[in-house]
């Protein structure tokens, strides 16, 4: 199977899951997730005809995001230090990991002294796992409430890496969690829209639940080489 024959397969399987839930597919956009990929296979699956891109290291991402510049959109999907927040406004279209405040206002005032504005997408915890970043549900009102004044930050809508379980029937119930969670925001006049979630082994169900983007990796590139990589 090449990149190619993947993108088609995954594209097919997203297509498929949005008509069981009788949704558009123009609402569901695939984000190809590139860390530990090199750049001839991020140029296949442009040829492809993949548009969009996640990298979680912004060290790798750069190198790549030269080389291959902003034809394509560029995502944070890894989590970003407050103090590499200027080098992110620079490099990406949208930081899928604002887990925190002051991350919030940091990328808002890089972008603001840079003269453009920075797409996010607040990160939750919606499995509230001591491992994994990102905020608690309940956290989420205020957060929008301290964050509505940050003009050069906008936030789109929110991103989730749920709990790990082999049957992804059993991560249907988090990426419910996270559709309520944007449709309360919703109700309280915030219009965030995106729901980032879903990778290689439970996008479709991510699908049925709701998700507007979908991050994948291996399901596109194979298993990742097991490289130790500079963050
Ligand atoms: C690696 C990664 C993915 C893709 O994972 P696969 O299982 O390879 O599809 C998606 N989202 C994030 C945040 C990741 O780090």
């Amino acid at each position: 199977m090449t990149v190619a024959d993947n993108v088609r397969d995954v594209a097919g399987r997203i297509s498929r899951a949005a008509a069981r839930a009788g949704r558009r597919v123009e609402d569901i956009r695939l984000i190809a997730i590139t860390k530990k990929v090199d750049i001839d296979m991020i140029r296949e699956a442009i040829e492809a005809g993949v548009r969009v891109f996640g990298e979680n290291y912004l060290q790798e991402a750069r190198g790549k995001i030269e080389a291959i510049g902003h034809g394509v959109e560029w995502h944070m999907t890894g989590h970003l230090q407050r103090n590499k927040a200027r080098d992110a406004v620079n490099l990406f279209d949208m930081v899928q990991t604002v887990d925190s405040l002051e991350l919030a206002r940091e990328l808002d005032k890089r972008a603001r002294s840079a003269g453009r504005l920075i797409s996010g997408l607040i990160e939750v915890n919606i499995g509230e796992e001591d491992s994994k970043s990102g905020i608690r549900s309940g956290e989420l009102l205020p957060f929008l409430n301290s964050i509505k004044e940050l003009n050069s930050l906008s936030i789109r809508g929110l991103m989730t890496i749920p709990p790990y379980f082999d049957d992804p029937e059993e991560v249907r119930p988090y990426f419910k969690m996270l559709r309520e969670l944007r449709d309360k925001a919703n109700n309280y006049g915030f219009p965030i829209t995106e729901l980032s979630m879903g990778m290689s082994h439970d996008f479709e169900v991510a699908v049925e639940e709701g998700a507007t983007m979908v991050r994948i990796g291996t399901a596109i590139f194979g298993e990742r080489r097991k490289i130790d990589v500079e963050k």
